[in-house]
């Protein structure tokens, strides 16, 4: 039975990297029927950031990838925040002492500095472990009586892992496949701090075994962890779950890591949400408020590194067929490239599949910030009209505002070309016409104006250019006619009559 966890440190927004981590979980989890598990990793108390943890579970909620089992969603196996298992940790730590598998240090920090700088000096780099255990202050250089001693005094310590010396670990990634690393070059890492509180490798891995976790899906900068995990485990006597690194997400230009600044340098949100930091007050862009739907969002992340496999050329994928088709056989060993370009491309598709009804809602709420009433029959014929060439809902009012509002202004360029000498009176003619004509529907009007136009003997060009230039303000947008039946004649003639003053 699956069982996978998505285990942010509440330290800030959740980036992309982030959003596709848990996304990934939250495939695998449900293609197999499993759980997908919120853990909050905030045995950092430096690092803790306020807001954090709530602003993780808006972006799972809003991307519509929730959580079966986490903060809130409590299950036999929580409580979900590592802050609130603190007492559980402890224990561990000290089973492993017992098992001769972990072992109490005294080193002050002064005297790390120190053996740091005297490996320094030799050209050396400095790494707790079998090959200087024993001219450092631990449980493993002291008699049982000293250590005895200190521990009753209060005297602090830090509990380490004791590494083996010399062993050739073959390590399996469902990504990467096999990989080999010595113990040799691993060092004693602390499990427990002298603060009471265990570091991130002890408290992840008591946790997933707590949590009957199956199958670690984390992001490449936990690779390096993968041995000393392995060996806790195996210290522990404890079945390992599966491990699966996700690859690096990188700049769009290929070159280097994305970083949280890159979003607003380069103009595109790394944030699924907008995020205040609380500290600074600074602001960063977010997908949602940038009207980027969740479904596109999705499909972007989902293309991060994975594909359907070789020849597959499809590119659009809803949550339930990204269900369906995800494997970890076919997520990318190598870097993926962000393009925030795609997430536009994605996100026009998705616009498109959104039914009328509700963009139109969409966009009415819109129109009423400028102050302007429409009833939803009237918009969505505008929305049918101008979706196509909309990316996001913000974009209606540039696409359509004539619709809604008298021109103010004309393009000067465009008056150039549509407006000649004769114009005014043409289109005093075309008033004329308007007035007392019986036509109200787009092809009524539509015939009944060209015929006024092939009557005259004159080019169509003569009053179409110079009446859309009155109704639009420039020489785009749909149909004329179209323009003209849905503001009515009433409204035409007042703008043509302000266009030939
Ligand atoms: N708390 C770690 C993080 O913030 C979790 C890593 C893991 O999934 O093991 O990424």
């Amino acid at each position: 039975h699956v069982r996978v966890r998505f285990a942010p440190s509440p330290t800030g927004p959740l980036h992309i990297g982030g959003v596709r981590t848990a996304l990934y979980n939250y495939l695998f989890a449900k293609k197999h029927q499993g759980e997908f598990i919120l853990r909050i990793e905030d045995t950092d108390q430096n690092r803790f950031v306020p807001g954090a943890e709530d602003y993780i579970i808006e972006a799972l909620n809003w991307l519509n990838i929730p959580y079966d089992e986490g903060p809130n969603k409590e299950k036999n196996v929580g409580p979900y925040r590592q802050s609130e298992r603190k007492s559980m940790y402890k224990e561990y730590a000290e089973l492993l002492v017992e098992k001769n598998k972990a072992y109490y240090a005294f080193d002050t920090a002064e005297e790390l500095a120190e053996a740091r700088a005297l490996a320094e000096s030799k050209k050396e780099t400095f790494i707790y472990n079998w090959s200087n255990r024993q001219s450092l202050k631990n449980s493993l250089s002291m008699s049982a009586h000293e250590v005895q001693q200190k521990l009753e005094a209060g005297d602090p310590y830090v509990i380490r892992f004791k590494t083996p010396e010399n062993e050739t670990l073959q390590l399996t990634d469902e990504i990467r496949g096999e990989i080999q690393v010595n113990t040799k070059v691993l060092d004693d890492k602390v499990l427990f701090k002298s603060d009471g509180m265990p570091t991130y490798h002890l408290a992840n891995i008591v946790d997933d075994y707590l949590m009957q976790i199956t199958h670690v899906i984390r992001g490449e900068e936990w690779l390096p962890s993968l041995a000393l995990h392995v060996l806790l485990y195996r210290a522990f006597g404890w079945k390992t779950p599966k491990f699966a690194h996700l690859p690096l997400i990188l700049k769009p230009t290929g070159k280097g890591k994305l970083s949280k600044r890159d979003g607003d340098k380069m103009g595109f949100p790394v944030f699924p949400l907008r995020w205040k930091d609380p500290k600074t007050g600074e602001y960063f862009n977010g997908y949602r408020e940038d009207g980027y739907l969740p479904e596109a969002v999705i499909n972007m992340l989902a293309f991060l590194g994975w594909n359907e496999g070789e020849g597959s050329e499809k590119e659009l994928y809803q949550l339930e067929e990204l269900i369906q088709t995800f494997s970890l056989a076919h997520v990318s060993k190598s870097g993926a490239k962000f393009d925030p370009d795609k997430a536009k491309w994605f996100q026009h598709h998705y616009l498109q599949e959104q039914t009328t009804e509700k963009l139109a809602e969409e966009f009415q709420k819109i129109l009423m910030q400028k102050g302007i009433q429409a009833d939803l029959p009237a918009i969505e014929i505008v929305v049918n009209e101008i979706k196509e060439r909309a990316t996001f809902v913000q974009d209606f009012w540039d696409l359509s505002h004539y619709y809604f509002k008298a021109p103010a202004e004309f393009n000067p360029k465009a008056s150039k070309k549509a407006w000649k000498q004769d114009t005014p009176v043409l289109m005093q003619e075309l008033i004329e016409l308007l007035k007392s004509t019986e036509a109200e529907k787009q092809e009524e009007l539509q015939t009944e104006i060209k015929a006024f136009i092939t009557d005259k003997g004159i080019g169509f060009g003569k009053i179409m250019q110079p009446l859309r230039l009155s109704l639009v303000g420039d020489m785009m947008g749909p149909d004329v006619f179209h323009i003209l039946a849905f503001i009515g004649k009433i409204e035409a003639i007042d703008r043509i009559q302000f266009a030939i003053q």
